[in-house]
């Protein structure tokens, strides 16, 4: 770290915003945390008690612009008047990764993507954990990378990194680097540009020496091609179909090799065993013995809200995938559905195409039930493919599956949109949709 920095102000008062502003004051800087919003009581207090200066509400202008060093909590937009500003003056903001890797003696597994971040992520951390590394979980999920670090540091962690947190990565570099897939997501921050959202991701690979591992989807044609064009430094492992054989996965590294049996994971799809592979990757690239491996992958149960079995009632199948808030997601939702599917959808648009659904829509889905404020777009695109009800509340779209599913048939809740029209957030829709299934049952 700089040796001139003394002030460092904290933009967003969230886990990673929190955390950063604890590990600020842990290593003696000049410590301000500034949040626009209003701060959930938990984080409020906890700067209390740790006697960190903050304001929610508002930004004092003067106080942030000076900053040597800004650390921005990656929810908040570059278009922000605070980050604007802070841009004209050429004060440095960098994200909570960036600014906490110094800190820190471990070595960092990184995972991103489109989608199958959080699912990777876990796994690859129950895979670490059970072979008794010494490993935490951080990045997008659990407790802030910063505040491990500062709190108890480890040797490794496994860290699930959006776009927005690579962002605002300059000088970090990833031991192992983990890309599951790069398909249009969050277009609105990257001014609808595709190739924007594709640059920040393979920002990933950015600083990577050979030393390091860099693990990828071979089928991905968007990765290959950035693959080719900025011929990365480190060791090359890619994965994708052309691993799996009479559905058995096998994945090798250093010379050691994996054979997952698919049928033996909990977590089913395609998808899935792209995520398996690259946990395993992951895994060996920490130095996981292979038989420790397979045992953490066969007893991995999955996370909540990602193709989650909630029950059966009468010969129909309940499943919440309420965290398949774009089209890719919502894909390989449906590539894994082995029934007839009742499909839930919809929500707040973000400038979805859902040409890619079309197919599997018209083999797999029997009916589609909207679920949103506004349905038009959604009911134009598959009118007259499948019957299509237009629903607006969670309750009416259950009453309705009900009436439509068959013994036989799957429900499936994946979305495609994200929730905020009618929940707070995914988790809510999430588990909201499965208490009023359970309640079916009674
Ligand atoms: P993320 O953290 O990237 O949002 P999750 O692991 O939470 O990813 O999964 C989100 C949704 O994406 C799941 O509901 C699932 O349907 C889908 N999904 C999971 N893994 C993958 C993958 N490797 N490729 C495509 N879609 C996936």
């Amino acid at each position: 770290m700089n040796n001139n920095i003394k002030n460092i102000v904290i933009l967003g008062g969230g886990e990673s915003g929190y955390g950063s502003a604890v590990l600020a004051k842990t290593k003696g800087y000049n410590t301000f945390l500034s949040d626009a919003g209003t701060l959930s009581d938990r984080y409020r207090t906890l700067l209390q008690e740790e006697s960190i200066d903050f304001e929610e509400g508002g930004h004092t202008e003067e106080r942030i612009l000076a900053a040597d060093l800004v650390v921005k909590s990656p929810g908040i937009p570059e278009k922000a008047p605070i980050v604007k500003l802070l841009r004209e003056r050429n004060i440095p903001i960098v994200s909570e990764i960036e600014f906490a890797r110094p800190f820190s003696k471990g070595r960092t597994i990184c995972i991103t993507g489109s989608n199958g971040k959080t699912t990777t992520t876990t796994l690859t951390h129950k895979i670490l954990a059970d072979a008794g590394l010494d490993v935490a979980v951080g990045g997008n999920i659990g407790r802030s990378y910063a505040l491990t670090v500062a709190r108890n540091d480890k040797e490794w962690y496994v860290l699930e990194l959006s776009s927005f947190q690579l962002d605002g990565c300059y000088d970090f570099r990833a031991d192992v680097g983990v890309l599951m897939n790069i398909t249009p997501d969050h277009l609105d921050r990257y001014g609808y540009i595709f190739q924007n959202y594709v640059d920040s991701k393979m920002r990933l690979i950015r600083n990577q020496s050979p030393a390091d591992h860099f693990i990828y989807s071979a089928d991905d044609k968007v990765i290959l091609a950035e693959v080719e064009k900025l011929q990365p430094a480190s060791l090359l492992h890619p994965f994708g179909k052309c691993n799996i054989e009479n559905n058995v996965a096998t994945v090798e590294l250093g010379g050691r090799r994996v054979e997952i049996e698919l049928e033996r994971l909990h977590i089913k799809g395609l998808h899935n065993a792209y995520n398996a592979m690259a946990a395993t990757l992951a895994a060996l690239a920490a130095g996981v013995a292979e038989e420790d491996i397979l045992r953490s992958l066969y007893s991995f149960e999955g996370v909540e809200h990602r193709l989650e079995y909630i029950c059966e009632i009468d010969g129909v199948v309940w499943i919440n995938d309420s965290k398949a808030t774009n089209v890719d997601s919502v894909w390989y939702a449906l590539e894994s559905m082995q029934r007839p599917t009742v499909w839930i959808a919809g929500g707040t648009d973000k400038g979805n195409d859902y040409e890619p659904l079309m197919d599997f829509v018209g083999k797999k889905v029997k009916a589609l039930v909207c679920m949103g404020v506004n349905n038009s777009k959604l009911m134009d695109n598959f009118n007259g493919i499948v019957p299509v009800y237009n629903t607006h509340s969670l309750d009416e779209a259950v009453e309705v599956c009900r009436q439509v599913a068959q013994s036989g048939d799957t429900v499936l809740l994946s979305p495609a949109c994200a929730s905020f029209d009618l929940f707070r957030n995914y988790e809510e829709r999430g588990r909201l949709f499965k208490e009023r299934v359970v309640a079916l049952k009674k």
